[in-house]
């Protein structure tokens, strides 16, 4: 791999030259060590220590600054994974003095991400906590282009996904194991490091039961952004790009090309009756019913099929994160064996239903108990629980329901999860039914618009007073500014009126552009008049400045 990394383009005594004269500079983003990322010139890479070091010279600059708190407990998380102890990254510091007694060092003269992955082995962990991470990190340093070099430095191996990485850059990704075949010292003249959380919707249960993650900052429209640009490289064509070039109407085509996917899991918690589910569902729907998976066909002609997709049926497992790559309007079901609420295990749930990924979600859930083939026997992480106490195992056979737990190795959770179920059609069909009444038609309804109002402009209040204890509060304000230059099907106003040292207010929804109150509205009295404009219900732009209105 050595001869990959050329130094053809970097002159060698200039660099080690710079690196002796100003050390190692990092400026870093975040208050915290979980909202960290840090940019270095020249930080190095002792292989022989597995440390990262920082030189310390006249002209080094470390922001920020944190003294001995940088332990506490590190500078930064280097996998998106909030907080967890072993992705923790930091540095060792040495004076730029101490480059002459070290052995010479091998500069990587590509702009560098490092980063760990979490857990390459598991196609959820891969997309969720890696490869969109990944993506929108490069996207927000310029520098981290096509060109840009990523290291991984959990230390596995290229794991089963590693075509998947390499997708992100031109540049083959380097793993911790390979960074010795450069030599004892490695410095990377530009890099990156740590991984944006922005896009995360996920907590995985190591601190609280897992769940959604408290504070989303991602929509539907940064996932597809991600999964188009993954699709590009993987030169998988589009299905509704096919239609637009067809040019023929989608009722012509749409109708007839319509089909399910099932994906199917072949070594453990299977469905038994594959066969049987996929003659049901091709009568009940009039529709093509194709099969895929993991173990049986490439990635790629995987997410092709899935792409076009009018509904993906899965039993529950990190191949649903497949998901991102159907079409909006499109119907997941996920099946959950028996013992599992669907409600603790929310992963695809959540991506399905993130605002503007236009998915319906539906789940299953098999309640009865001779529908269920268990495990027991197996490995302790394939579900099994013989190496459990006689008791304990009983307890686990007579439960229905897994009580909420915490990550990763609760036996209760991992017994149940690996069973096979053998899934119960009418009750299936009915969920499907009872979930489908409630379905938008996303590809003939237009998605809905996610531009907000902007703040209404020249708020005014005019005031008078009628009797000792009649008044009237006049407020008129102008349209946002960007409301000429947009079709909105409902516009809206909102007033929020204070009497002046109260604490609550009357919220008011009006259709036009002024209003007089003289409910409630006394004489002699200061009243604080907010105002703001909102699109089509739900879409709520900012107040305008506070009015103070005296009568
Ligand atoms: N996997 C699969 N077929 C199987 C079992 C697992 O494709 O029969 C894949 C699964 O999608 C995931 C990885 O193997 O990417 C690990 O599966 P595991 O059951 O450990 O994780 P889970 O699916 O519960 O997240």
């Amino acid at each position: 791999q050595s001869q990959e990394v050329s130094q053809a383009h970097i002159d060698y005594h200039v660099a080690l030259q710079a690196l002796q004269e100003h050390g190692t500079r990092m400026v870093c983003t975040g208050k915290m060590h979980t909202d960290r990322i840090c940019r270095f010139d020249y930080l190095c890479y002792c292989s022989e220590a597995e440390e990262f070091v920082f030189f310390h010279s006249n002209s080094s600059v470390m922001l920020p600054n944190l003294g001995s708190r940088r332990f506490q407990p590190a500078l930064l998380d280097l996998s998106s994974v909030e907080d967890h102890n072993t992705q923790y990254f930091n540095f060792l510091e040495l004076p730029a003095a101490a480059l002459k007694f070290m052995p010479k060092p091998v500069f990587v003269p590509d702009v560098t991400l490092i980063l760990n992955r979490f857990n390459p082995d598991n196609l959820m962990h891969v997309f969720h906590d890696d490869l969109i991470p990944a993506f929108y990190t490069m996207m927000q340093y310029s520098d981290l282009d096509d060109e840009a070099r990523l290291v991984f430095m959990e230390g596995w191996g290229e794991g089963p996904h590693f075509d998947l990485y390499r997708l992100l850059s031109s540049k083959q990704p380097l793993l911790k194991e390979q960074l010795k075949n450069f030599g004892k010292l490695m410095c990377f003249t530009k890099s990156y490091v740590g991984l944006s959380k922005m896009t995360t919707w996920y907590q995985y249960g190591f601190v609280q039961p897992q769940g959604p993650k408290a504070n989303m900052l991602v929509s539907g429209n940064e996932i597809r952004q991600f999964a188009r640009v993954l699709m590009d490289k993987m030169n998988i064509t589009r299905v509704e790009e096919m239609e637009k070039d067809g040019g023929s109407s989608e009722d012509e085509k749409g109708k007839k090309d319509e089909y399910i996917v099932l994906f199917s899991r072949s070594t453990t918690r299977l469905i038994l009756n594959e066969a049987e589910l996929i003659m049901v569902l091709a009568q009940e729907f009039q529709m093509r019913v194709v099969t895929v998976s993991l173990e049986e066909q490439s990635f790629p002609s995987t997410v092709q099929v899935i792409s076009g997709a009018s509904m993906l049926i899965s039993m529950h497992g990190a191949q649903l994160i497949t998901s991102l790559f159907l079409p909006r309007g499109a119907v997941v079901v996920e099946l959950f064996p028996f013992a599992v609420n669907p409600e603790q295990y929310t992963p695809y749930k959540t991506l399905a239903t993130l605002p503007g990924m236009d998915l319906h979600y539906v789940s299953w859930r098999n309640t009865k108990e001779e529908n269920t083939i268990t495990h027991p026997d197996k490995p302790w992480d394939q579900g099994g629980i013989t190496h459990l106490e006689k008791e304990e195992q009983e307890r686990i056979l007579a439960s229905k329901d897994v009580p909420r737990h915490l990550c990763c190795r609760n036996p209760e959770w991992l017994f149940r999860i690996y069973q096979d179920t053998l899934v119960d059609i009418p009750s299936f069909l009915e969920v499907l039914k009872e979930g489908m009444k409630t379905k938008p038609n996303v590809r003939r309804s237009k998605p809905a618009s996610t531009v907000h109002p902007g703040r209404v402009r020249e708020p005014q209040c005019q005031t008078s007073v009628q009797t000792t204890n009649e008044a009237k509060l006049t407020v008129s304000w102008q349209i946002p500014w960007n409301l000429k230059y947009l079709k909105v099907r409902e516009l809206k106003y909102e007033v929020w009126i204070q009497e002046q040292g109260e604490n609550t207010y009357m919220p008011y929804i009006l259709p036009q552009q002024n209003y007089t109150f003289s409910e409630n509205i006394k004489p002699f009295t200061t009243y604080l008049v907010w105002v703001r404009c909102i699109f089509n219900k739900n879409l709520l732009g900012p107040f305008a400045d506070v009015l103070m209105c005296r009568t």
